[in-house]
C-alpha cells in the first residue's frame, strides 16, 4: 500500500467513525480536502482508477450526509429578531436574550 493511499484511508476512517469530533463546518471542509487529495492522487498516478473510485464514493457519501444534516439544521432554527441568535424552531424565547420568538 502506498503512503498517499494510506493517508487517505486513515482520513476517511476518521471521518466515518469520529464524526462527532468535528463541527459541521469542519467536517464538510475536511471531506472536501480528502476529496481533493483523492483526485490529486489519481491525477498524479498514485492511485489507479479502481482504487480512487471506491474512495471517492465514500467521501461523496459523507458529503451528502453532511449537507443534508446542515440543511435540516438550518430549517430547524429560528433567528432571534433582537440579537440574531439561532434558536430551536420550537423555542418560544431566545436562549440568549430572552426575546419572545412567537
Ligand atoms: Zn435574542
Amino acid at each position: 500500500m502506498n503512503e498517499i493511499k494510506d493517508k487517505i484511508l486513515k482520513a476517511l476512517y476518521l471521518l466515518e467513525n469520529e464524526k462527532e469530533k468535528f463541527s459541521d463546518e469542519k467536517f464538510l471542509k475536511y471531506c472536501e480536502t480528502v476529496k481533493t487529495n483523492i483526485i490529486k492522487a489519481f491525477k498524479e498516478r498514485n492511485l489507479t482508477k479502481d482504487e480512487a473510485k471506491p474512495l471517492l464514493n465514500r467521501v461523496n457519501k459523507l458529503l451528502d450526509l453532511s449537507e443534508k444534516k446542515t440543511i435540516t439544521y438550518e430549517e430547524d432554527t429560528k433567528i432571534c429578531p433582537n440579537c440574531s441568535t439561532k434558536n430551536r424552531a420550537n423555542a418560544n424565547f431566545c436562549r440568549k436574550c430572552g426575546h419572545s420568538l412567537k
